[in-house]
């Protein structure tokens, strides 16, 4: 678990003021996964800290991956979610109930191999993303198509 100390430190580093209000926020994607959208870090967030508004939230939210504290993963149709890991790392996204999986075990694409993009002067980063239906979407299809036969 992330303490207030080590909050702290990462704000002192990058610049900013380390507000309780942030830490809270802060806290919920450092001890999470599951990459959750600025609603789900809201309704965790308001559950601890009752006065918080949509806004504050989703303003904080944004100082931080302006920050490199936090990172974030864009799915599709503007939809956005939030990671507590800033350092890139491949993700795995379920199309159909927008689920976000880290995939450490691969790793990213060099920005060296895409060199010769038309009318582009330099490549500064690739993510490998991969997009298909996790096992629980695969199994829930599955079972619907056999209540339908
Ligand atoms: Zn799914
Ligand atoms: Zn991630």
């Amino acid at each position: 678990m992330v303490t207030l100390k080590d909050f702290q430190s990462i704000c002192l580093e990058k610049g900013l003021r380390a507000t309780q209000q942030r830490y809270e926020i802060y806290k919920i994607l450092a001890g999470t996964t599951s990459h959750p959208g600025a609603e789900e870090v809201f309704k965790q967030a308001k559950a601890i800290q009752p006065m918080l508004s949509f806004d504050t939230v989703y303003r904080t939210l944004g100082v931080f991956v302006d920050k490199g504290i936090i990172s974030q993963v864009e799915i599709l149709a503007g939809k956005v979610r939030f990671d507590g890991n800033p350092s890139p790392h491949p993700h795995a996204i379920c199309t159909v109930c927008d689920k976000v999986v880290d995939c450490h075990h691969m790793t990213n694409p060099h920005p060296k191999d895409y060199s010769d993009v038309p009318g582009f002067a330099t490549v500064r980063s690739a993510h490998l993303e991969l997009r298909g239906v996790c096992q629980e979407c695969a199994a829930r299809n599955t079972h619907r198509q056999a209540v339908a036969q």
